[in-house]
């Protein structure tokens, strides 16, 4: 086996072997509860040996396949051998982050070479190519294919599967079927389901709410900022979305569960229930982090859970990127053991999180982020070295009663050269709730904001993903 492409094809065919092997359940659910008896509610043990397996075979394949990932084994005096197991991973390889890629993407554009992805496999099962949405850097896109889909299918079916989604549910799908992974991953799996979905692409919020009232969806899959826009929309029309057949809102794309104030204030308006995806681009395709029945307790923080046997989930320390412990505050980190294009070792995905390791009270053994992700560690606001994410400025903003669904966030810097934060907001009662958003903002972030409060109505209404940061400051 010295010929490099003989050598590229034997890793792959191993590596997609070794997939094959450790997938169970493919098409209809192992039991009501669990669409993988076997993998869901597998031993911490099973879920390691399951974990070690792909990595033997990964760590080949990808030196074999991906001349991004053949660089850095040689720049590091590893051979493929080296990884043989998560500790192998965690102890010996950095983590890989978007400006590495990006980087990578511009030396070799248009695609980069880290995928394992070629032209000939593109045109031989190529499926779909997705771009990621992050700000940073040149443009970063990921090439999958057909099989990829089928697993994406999978692993997203027992994710929905344990959100409750099931026959008799329609899901309206409120996305624009742009580039992007979530809506269309979610809806590869809800054909493998049998579940039927209204496509609700290119048409503004009214004619989405007529579908609401008309054709009575079950579920919507929509952002967190849209969820309380379509909200809205139905009022304007005389319709209380409680009445709708909604009952379950599938957000996405923004922090949605983690800000407790705008979880209750969705879930209050459409008297449903909110559960989430989370996951990138990068290591798709599969979801990520889902909901389970058991993810907000009555008590204590909500929790994602996350696929073990198709991934490996760790932090690491904002700083130095060191590997941490389970209940340590980190950004995340994710290996991708679930795809033939881009299974990336140890990718900074960069959302802060707390991991836990023990049992769900749903029965699933697999790792769950306590309090979920609060948001990418690029959005942070750092305010004259202060630091908060915009979920905390939400979270304080709608504590407040009677205060409208948009907000902004300016940050300029004044004559002086000292940067502020101006916190719009919109409220019936003007201006004299100034000092109660500025209180709740101080206790809840630490910082002193003004706040401008202007006439419901007045700030642009979300469409999609809400931008709710403009940051003016002079670089200094
Ligand atoms: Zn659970």
């Amino acid at each position: 086996m010295t010929d490099p492409a003989n050598r590229a094809t034997a890793t792959r065919n191993a590596w997609l072997a070794t997939i094959e092997r450790h997938r169970h359940d493919r098409d209809v659910p192992g039991s009501k509860q669990y669409w993988s008896p076997r993998l869901d509610t597998a031993s911490r043990d099973e879920i390691a040996s399951i974990q070690n397996d792909k990595i033997a075979a990964v760590a080949p394949f990808l030196y074999e396949n991906s001349a991004f990932y053949r660089r850095r084994f040689d720049r590091l005096g590893l051979v493929p051998d080296d990884l043989r197991t998560v500790e192998d991973l965690i102890g010996k390889w950095p983590v890989v982050d978007k400006l590495e890629m990006a980087e990578d993407a511009a030396a070799q554009p248009p695609y980069g070479t880290y995928t394992a992805m070629s032209d000939a496999l593109w045109a031989e099962r190529g499926w779909m190519m997705f771009s990621s949405s992050g700000t940073t850097g040149a443009p970063r896109v990921f090439r999958y294919s057909h099989f990829d889909r089928e697993l994406w299918a999978w692993a997203n079916a027992r994710a929905l599967h344990a959100m409750d989604f099931r026959s008799g549910d329609t899901v309206f799908m409120i996305t624009g079927y742009g580039p992007h992974v979530w809506a269309w991953g979610v809806q590869y799996a809800l054909a493998k389901m049998g579940l039927p979905t209204l496509p609700g692409g290119g048409m503004d919020a009214k004619a989405r709410a007529n579908i609401v009232i008309r054709y009575q969806p079950t579920i919507l899959l929509c952002t967190p900022s849209y969820a309380l826009h379509l909200c809205r929309t139905l009022q304007t029309l005389g319709v209380d979305p409680r009445t709708t057949a909604v009952r379950t809102l599938f957000v996405a794309g923004e922090p949605g569960m983690s800000i407790a104030a705008t979880r209750t204030r969705i879930q209050e308006l459409w008297d449903a229930r909110l559960v989430e995806f989370y996951g990138c681009t990068e290591a798709s395709p599969h979801v990520g982090g889902f909901s389970c029945p058991h993810s907000q307790p009555e008590s204590g923080p909500v929790t994602t859970h996350l696929l073990e046997d198709v991934q490996v989930w760790e932090t690491v320390d904002p700083q130095n990127r060191d590997a941490q412990q389970d209940g340590e505050r980190g950004l995340t980190v994710c290996t991708n053991l679930n795809s033939e294009s881009s299974p990336q070792l140890r990718f900074l995905v960069g959302d802060y999180t707390t991991l836990d390791r023990s049992r769900c009270p749903c029965g699933r053994t697999h790792v769950r982020a306590i309090g979920s992700f609060s948001g990418r560690a690029d959005d942070l606001i750092n305010l004259r070295g202060v630091k908060m994410f915009p979920g905390q400025i939400e979270h304080a903003v709608r504590s407040i009663a009677g205060i409208g669904d948009e907000f902004e966030i300016l940050l300029t810097t004044n004559a002086d050269g000292l940067d502020l934060m101006t916190v719009r907001v919109e409220h019936q009662a003007g201006e004299t709730v100034a000092t109660t958003v500025i209180e709740e903002i101080r206790s809840r972030c630490e910082i002193r904001a003004h706040v401008e409060v202007l006439d419901p109505g007045t700030l642009p209404r979300t469409e999609f993903k809400a931008a709710r940061v403009k940051d003016r400051r002079e670089k200094r």
